[in-house]
């Protein structure tokens, strides 16, 4: 029998595709070519440094098995990595590699012949991406226009977005910034401009992304020296949304790799899709060139909905459920809750469960109950701005004189305290919330938190300040 390079690699795909999903088959082996076969070792081509990676972290048993079963224990793999040059060379250059055994291989298993030369390489992507190679949207479908209900409040935003969807990157709403507080729809709407041009568009790459999601990728990048391969997937898009934009702030590496990509997008004319807790003047820690990126577009704000918009949103969730409850309660819940919409439907979600679980009527009394878990709870997202209101108030003091540089003994506790606060009541970095402090550096921060645990345990006066303060952010 004629043993050849395709031969091999043709029984090989048979017993792949058998013990794997056909689209991961589809998506990471139909891809490969065979090239050459000496002796024991067989080389095969692949699109990307990327798609190699890919292969040796998911796959690497499954192709090592199949190796071995046609061409025994000594068997070898060496990857051909067909890449692009970036600097429009036509030619394209090849890099070879042996397939490493790392990860998931038990002790036994690392004795395989195949060895590394670059054990570090890993994929720096939880996407697979790249070329010929499928993009997951990563878009969630239940998040549409169709459930996306209209009212005053967010009137200006929707249509942009659907003015956005009909055409992307064809209008003058690029990039396309929604902006607006928590839990009023940005991430909703956000999803359902994705999701209806990946409708209307089918071949277009959409891409969702959180801020933070494309942070930790890119930090990532750097550490392992891919950042230019995260560069380049990411201009591989056609649409790209990023969620929560706000969480850049005085993260200058991300800001610097976002603001190129975004420039090489727009030159493209592919759409960026962007959202926001903060109006850009109001963005704290943006580079002034990015923002002023975002001002090319259009700036939408999600406001408070109002009283109608928040019955029909509430309407339309028990229509959506099938559940029938009385108008009284329906009202009452709207009434009381106003600010996130997140809430409102949380509140009516636990009054359909309390109702089905007891098998009983929703009374107004169960209503305000529940509605009061819920409006408690909203005070516990507190801002950074919020807090030093709080404690420059606590202690009669404007903000600006809790910001200043002044080394006042109670000026400085204030300053540690809203400091010590904002680290234990947000999310926030301590760079972040040094800047938004008074400027200050992520060190004096730590410094802070630490001062206040000292004098907590040792000054009663301290302590009550901080059990006064505590009561009103929880
Ligand atoms: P944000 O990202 O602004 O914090 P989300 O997009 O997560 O807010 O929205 C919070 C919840 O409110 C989601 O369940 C979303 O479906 C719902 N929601 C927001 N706006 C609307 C709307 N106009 N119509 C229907 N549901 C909405
Ligand atoms: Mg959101």
């Amino acid at each position: 029998m004629n043993v050849t390079a395709n031969s091999v690699w043709n029984n090989c795909l048979a017993f792949i595709q058998d013990n794997i999903q056909p689209q991961a088959f589809k998506t990471w082996f139909e891809p490969i070519k065979p090239i050459k076969l000496s002796e024991n070792s067989l080389s095969i081509q692949v699109p990307s440094k990327f798609f190699y990676e890919w292969l040796e972290e998911h796959y690497v048993k499954l192709l090592k098995v199949a190796l071995t079963r046609e061409l025994g224990d000594q068997a070898k793999l060496v990857y051909i990595i067909k890449m692009e040059n970036t600097y429009g060379n036509r030619e394209p250059f090849t890099e070879q590699i042996p397939s490493t055994n790392r990860g998931q291989m038990s002790p036994q298993e690392m004795d395989v012949p195949i060895q590394s030369k670059n054990p570090e390489l890993k994929n720096p992507f939880v996407i697979p991406g790249i070329r010929n190679i499928k993009i997951e949207s990563q878009l969630n479908p239940n998040y549409n226009f169709d459930n996306f209900l209209e009212g005053d409040s967010n009137r200006l935003a929707r249509s942009a977005g659907m003015a956005v969807a009909n055409k992307p990157g064809g209008t003058s709403f690029n990039p396309l910034l929604i902006f607006g507080g928590v839990g009023l729809g940005k991430t909703h709407l956000a999803h359902a401009i994705g999701v209806e041009i990946k409708d209307k568009y089918p071949e277009r790459t959409v891409l969702y992304i959180s801020a933070e999601k494309f942070t930790q990728q890119y930090i990532e990048s750097v550490k392992k020296n891919t950042r230019n391969d995260f560069i380049h997937f990411y201009q591989l898009i056609d649409v790209l949304v990023i969620d929560d934009v706000q969480f850049f702030s005085g993260k200058s590496g991300t800001q610097d790799v976002f603001f190129h990509i975004f420039n090489h997008l727009h030159q493209n004319g592919k759409q960026v899709i962007l959202t926001s807790d903060k109006a850009p003047v109001d963005m704290q820690d943006i580079e002034q060139r990015l923002l002023s990126r975002f001002k090319w577009g259009l700036s939408a704000e999600l406001q408070n909905p109002d009283y109608e918009t928040r019955i029909s949103i509430l309407k339309n969730k028990l229509y959506r459920d099938g559940v029938e409850m009385p108008k009284e309660i329906v009202e009452y819940v709207a009434k009381h809750i106003k600010t996130n919409i997140r809430e409102l439907e949380g509140a009516i979600i636990s009054l359909i469960a309390q109702s089905s679980f007891n098998k009983k009527e929703v009374t107004l009394e169960l209503a305000q109950q529940v509605v009061e878990k819920f409006v408690k709870n909203t005070k516990r997202e507190v801002s950074i701005d919020y807090i030093q209101k709080v404690v420059s108030d606590y202690f009669e003091m404007d903000v600006a004189t809790l910001q200043s540089k002044t080394r006042k003994r109670h000026i400085v506790q204030a300053r540690q305290l809203a400091m010590f606060f904002a680290k234990k009541f947000t999310k926030a970095s301590l760079a972040s919330i040094g800047s938004q402090i008074g400027k200050r550096d992520h060190a004096t921060v730590l410094h802070a938190c630490k001062t206040v645990d000292n004098l907590a345990e040792t000054d009663k006066q301290f302590r009550k300040y901080i059990e006064d303060l505590t009561k009103k952010f929880s």
